[in-house]
Parts: structure tokens; sequence; C-alpha cells
């Protein structure tokens, strides 16, 4: 049995300026053949599911291409095209195949195609053949299209925010495809979207109400003629018609079964809706917080520029706010500015330094901020993840310099990248646990290994196209009405 396998991966914010084009990609990493699995291997991603899977069923798995990019603005074509073309070339000259494993998103945009999953599943059926099966894993924050679904034979999305499960959710859809391939399954998926389009503070998946949705989640997938059930909770900066909240429920073979299970999974998630909203704190709740605090470490998270929501990374909103209240002994990752990176490499470790800090990219990120400091520590940005979410992963955040300004460490970097382990400030020297205020730009992924460490934790929102206010988004291209953008909004 000879199955290929492929990652191709993208979350796209609609509203960021900046392209996702193939230097992108090729900044985080464009592997291929036997390669991905040197580089994979022992990761928590998908792809070292599938070669568990194969190691463990005995077939044969054929790595043709894995690459993903930090979330950004729209691919471009030519990026979409190129690195497709090669998946669909390398699926071409395999030889025998049967079956497909691919590692998705689920909420990639292309400048010429909205729903890119949906196209890269098609085209890869169409190259394959129509008695090939395809198994892809989505992301939970996939914005899931019937298109999809149908070109599809199994979608099995991640169980958990953060996603810590990506590689058991890997190993589950190689598991599957034996089933397919053997005839043993016969899968049939249905699709329910309630128009609900929350963001993601309150998505992670240890408290309600997602905790509570994949309860039952559980609870179905453990009914014989349930194959899986797949709940995403969506991406709405990616502004697809199809964005928001997916159910699938797929069984083995009974499709008015899949449809009722949807259904009523579905109006779960609607009647919980309400405790998708909140969360965030004011900036002068977050100071009061901080005065508050007995031993720290306090995690103060900025959700308004996210890079792992497609934010810029560059604004300077939360070491503004440490230097106003003058906190001492706090770190701030990250602030995008190569600019300052390549001054600070030129004028060396010790220097003292006057500069403009962030704020470059556009004007939805906040002013720049005039700092006076010294240059702490300067790196290549290369680390790897200790985990628990991406053990193992290499991160390349670029040249970076750590600047020291008053009682703030602040951590300047090439590219855009959202702290999630404790290694980004290991790597540059830097002690979190010993730390009074962790200062990070993220959502919910830096819980996995942030939380445990924690004091306490705070969301705030500053400036950005990436935090919990749709208010700032300006929507085109999603059905409406969609809850809580339309109080009109309805599920029957
Ligand atoms: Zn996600």
């Amino acid at each position: 049995m000879r199955v290929i396998a492929a990652e191709l991966s993208h979350e796209t914010n609609r509203f960021s300026v900046v392209p996702t084009d193939l230097a992108a990609f090729e900044r985080s990493g464009i592997h291929r053949g036997e390669e991905i699995l040197q580089v994979l291997r022992d990761t928590a991603t998908p792809i070292a599911g599938f070669q568990d899977a194969a190691d463990a069923l005995g077939f044969e798995l054929i790595p043709v291409i894995a690459v993903w990019a930090t979330p950004s603005g729209m691919v471009t074509e030519h990026a979409l095209e190129t690195l497709l073309q090669e998946l669909v070339d390398g699926i071409a000259s395999a030889g025998q195949i049967d079956g497909i494993l691919l590692g998705l998103h689920g909420a990639m945009v292309a400048e010429h195609v909205d729903d890119a999953d949906g196209y890269i599943l098609r085209r890869v059926q169409q190259a394959a053949g129509p008695n090939v099966p395809i198994v892809a894993t989505l992301d939970l924050h996939a914005n899931i299209s019937q298109q999809m679904v149908q070109q599809a034979d199994l979608l099995i999305g991640f169980d958990t925010y953060p996603h810590v499960d990506q590689r058991e959710r890997g190993m589950e859809a190689g598991q599957a495809i034996v089933r397919i391939i053997n005839e043993d399954w016969n899968p049939v998926s249905a699709l329910v979207k309630p128009p609900m389009m929350p963001t993601s503070q309150n998505m992670t998946t240890a408290t309600d109400p997602m905790h509570a949705i994949f309860e039952r989640v559980h609870r179905l997938e453990d009914t014989p003629e349930v194959l899986n059930v797949t709940v995403a909770g969506g991406f709405p900066p990616a502004d697809v018609e199809e964005g928001g909240v997916s159910v699938i429920v797929t069984t083995n073979g009974d499709e008015s079964l899949a449809h009722t299970l949807a259904n009523d999974l579905a109006g779960f998630c609607w009647s919980r809706r309400e405790e998708f909203l909140g969360g965030v704190s004011s900036w002068d709740e977050a100071a009061d917080a901080i005065a508050g605090m007995k031993r720290g470490p306090l995690v103060l998270v900025d959700i308004g520029d996210n890079p792992w929501t497609g934010g810029p990374g560059d604004s300077a909103e939360l070491l503004r706010f440490l230097l106003t209240q003058r906190v001492r002994n706090a770190a701030v990752a990250i602030i995008r500015d190569p600019e300052t990176v390549r001054f600070c490499l030129e004028a060396g470790p010790g220097t003292q330094v006057e500069l403009s800090l962030g704020g470059k990219t556009d004007d939805l990120h906040g002013e720049p901020i005039d700092v006076r400091g010294y240059v702490q520590t300067l790196s290549d940005g290369q680390f790897v993840n200790q985990g628990p979410m991406h053990a193992g992963v290499s991160v390349n955040l670029g040249r970076s310099a750590v600047l020291r300004c008053d009682g703030v460490q602040v951590l300047v970097t090439e590219h855009a990248e959202t702290p999630i382990d404790l290694n980004i400030f290991r790597r540059h020297g830097i002690e979190p646990t010993e730390l009074r205020v962790i200062a990070l730009k993220g959502k919910g992924h830096f819980r996995a290994s942030f939380e445990p460490i924690a004091e306490r934790v705070v969301l705030v929102e500053g400036p950005g196209i990436t935090g919990s206010d749709l208010g700032r988004l300006r929507f085109e291209r999603v059905r409406r009405p969609i809850w809580p953008l339309d109080d009109d909004a309805a599920f029957e």
C-alpha cells in the first residue's frame, strides 16, 4: 500500500497588507521528498502522525512537499500555483498510489481563489483520479467549505486549542485512509454551518464553551457508526463566504444519521455562542493586575497584533504600556522591526541606542515608540520549540536583537512570529520563570507553555487587525446575516 503525504497550509488574514508570497513560505522552510521526514519525524505535527500510522500499519509513505507560512495577507497566485504544481507533479510521478494524506489549514485565501483549501483538494483529486481516497487534517480555526467536504473522503480537524494533538490527528488520518482503502469504511460526511463567527480568545478547549462542545464531540465519536466528528471555530479575518463555525459528522455510509447529528451539534454550538464573547481586559485593569500580583510572572497578552492571526507583529503598544507603568523585570516578545534589527547589528552588543521602534507596517497598529536603551544580545533568531505545542519544530525569527529599555527587555525580530514556547526567551538568555511580567502577542496558543508558569494571565487588545473587536474590520465576503456582526442571525 503506497500513500502520498503532503502539507500545504496557511491561515490568511485578508486585512493584512503583507502579501504571502513564495518568499514567505521559503522563510518557514519548504521541505521536499525524504527530507520532510528527516525534519519533521519527531515533531508534534500531522506529518509525523502520518508516519506513525505508516509504521504501525505497514504502509509506505511517499512524502512530496511540506510547507507552511506564518499567517499574513493574501497568498499570491504565483505562490499557490507554484507549490500546488509541485504537489500535483509529485503525485503524477509517484506511480501506482492507493491514497493521499494532506495536512491543510482550512483558512487559506489566495489572490485568485477564496476557498484555496477546496481548490487544493480539487486539484489533488484531479491529479490522482477519482478512485484514490484523500484524507486531510484541518486546523481548529478552519473555515470549512462544502467544496472541501466534497473533494475529500474524510476531513479530520484538530480537537485542541492550543493545538497539541496535531500528531495524534495525523495518526488518526493515517489509520483512516487504510480503512478506506480496504473498503471497511465508506465515509459519508455532513457539514452544517450555524451562522456564527466568533473570535478565538475564548476558544481554548480547556474551558467552556469549547470544553463542553468537545465533550459532545468525543461522546459522538464513541458511537460505532460515527467515524469522525470535527468542529472548527473558524477564522474571521479570512473574510470568506463560508467563514465561521463548522460542524462535520462523518458516518460509515449513513447519510441521514450524519445530517441529524451534525445539525444537533451545530445547534449546541449556537446555543453556547455568547460564551465566546469577552475575556479581554482594559489596559487600566491590566495595570491593576500587575500592581496586585504576588510572585509573578503575570502573562500579559496583546491579541490585537497577533502574528499567528496575521498581525504584522510590529505594534509597540505592550512596550509603551510597560514603560509608562514603570514595570521592572519585564520582557516583550515580539516587535517585528527589521530596520531596528539592522541598526542594532551595526551598533553591536552593549551599545547605547536611541531609536524609533515598531509601528511601521501600516497605520492600523499604532505609532512607533521612541526609546533609549542598550543592545543586550544579538542572535540569528533560530531555535527549536520544547513544546508541548509544536515540540521539536524549528522556529526562524530572522536576525534578532534584545533591547533593554529601563526595566523591560524587548525582543526585536526580522520576521513576525507568535511566541508560543519558553525557548523564545531562553534562546536569548532570558529566563521566563524569573520575570515579573511576560508580555506576549498571541491569542490562545501561548497557554500551552506559559499558563503553567504564570501566576495570572491577562488579555488586552491594542490596535490591530487580529483582536476580538470585529467592528474594526470591514467584512465584504462572509455570508450575512452572521453572529455577532448581525443581530438578525438565526439558526433553526
Ligand atoms: Zn489554529
